[in-house]
């Protein structure tokens, strides 16, 4: 009989394989000088943590770690607090299955 191994969900994401396209991040946060309720909620929906506050309370981003799940996208695509698009083709996220 097989065990079933439970696994974190940081472990599963630790199996994921990233291509970084140096210099052009496929999401920018618009500069703005105090963040909106959207940008704020960014920091704790994004499941990779990619969000994070600056040392003066703007939100930035690192999309290197970038699951390309578009939960950003939904909450700020169309409000111009962000620009989101797919990274080129060949970088981005490399999903390991199984
Ligand atoms: S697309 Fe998903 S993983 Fe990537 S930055 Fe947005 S919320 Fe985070």
């Amino acid at each position: 009989m097989r065990a079933i191994v439970k696994q974190r969900v940081e472990d599963k994401l630790y199996q994921n394989r990233y291509m970084v396209d140096h210099g052009r991040p496929h999401i920018t946060v618009t500069p703005h000088l105090f963040p909106s309720r959207n940008l704020v909620a960014l920091t704790q929906v994004c499941p990779a943590k990619c969000y994070q506050f600056n040392d003066r309370g703007q939100v930035t981003i690192t999309s290197d770690g970038c699951l390309e799940c578009g939960t950003c996208r939904v909450l700020c695509g169309t409000t111009g607090e962000i620009t989101w698009k797919y990274p080129r083709g060949g970088f981005g996220v490399l999903f390991k299955f199984g």
